[in-house]
């Protein structure tokens, strides 16, 4: 049996041509639904414009994303995950650079102010060749 179309009209006034979920009317159509369509479009339009506003982030910045956007563009990663924009292996990934980006600058900050407090010291910095080895 096919399944039965909406007999709702478009504000356009043509026929409606979603699916019928109760009553012969789509869940646009029929009002003991109207409240959680409303409320399912808005999330939509939240999710689609923190989105955009995450994407042009991403193009605006490019290379030079900071520290402060992360938790912006974690945010709208989450968002895409719940609507299946986004696999979660790569949303998985996307947190592991975030936080192993947090941590670097994080030991960077501690690097200079260990750097000032020797200066002010006098203190000559231990042999710390290793850690500056290159990776090849
Ligand atoms: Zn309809």
């Amino acid at each position: 049996m096919p399944r039965q179309r909406c007999t709702g009209t478009t504000r356009a006034d043509a026929p409606c041509r979603s699916f019928a979920v109760a009553d012969g009317l789509c869940q646009a159509h029929n009002p003991a639904r109207a409240e959680a369509h409303r409320e399912a479009t808005r999330r939509g339009g939240e999710a689609r414009s923190a989105t955009r506003r995450a994407a042009r982030l991403w193009a605006a910045k490019g290379d030079e994303i900071a520290q402060a956007d992360l938790p912006a563009m974690l945010r709208s990663t989450m968002i895409d995950v719940r609507l299946g924009l986004v696999e979660p292996a790569v949303a998985t990934a996307i947190a592991t650079l975030a936080k192993t980006s947090v941590a670097l600058a994080h030991d960077m900050e501690i690097e200079l102010r260990i750097a000032a407090l020797e200066r002010v010291a006098g203190v000559t910095p231990p042999n710390v060749s290793h850690m500056n080895r290159r990776i090849s």
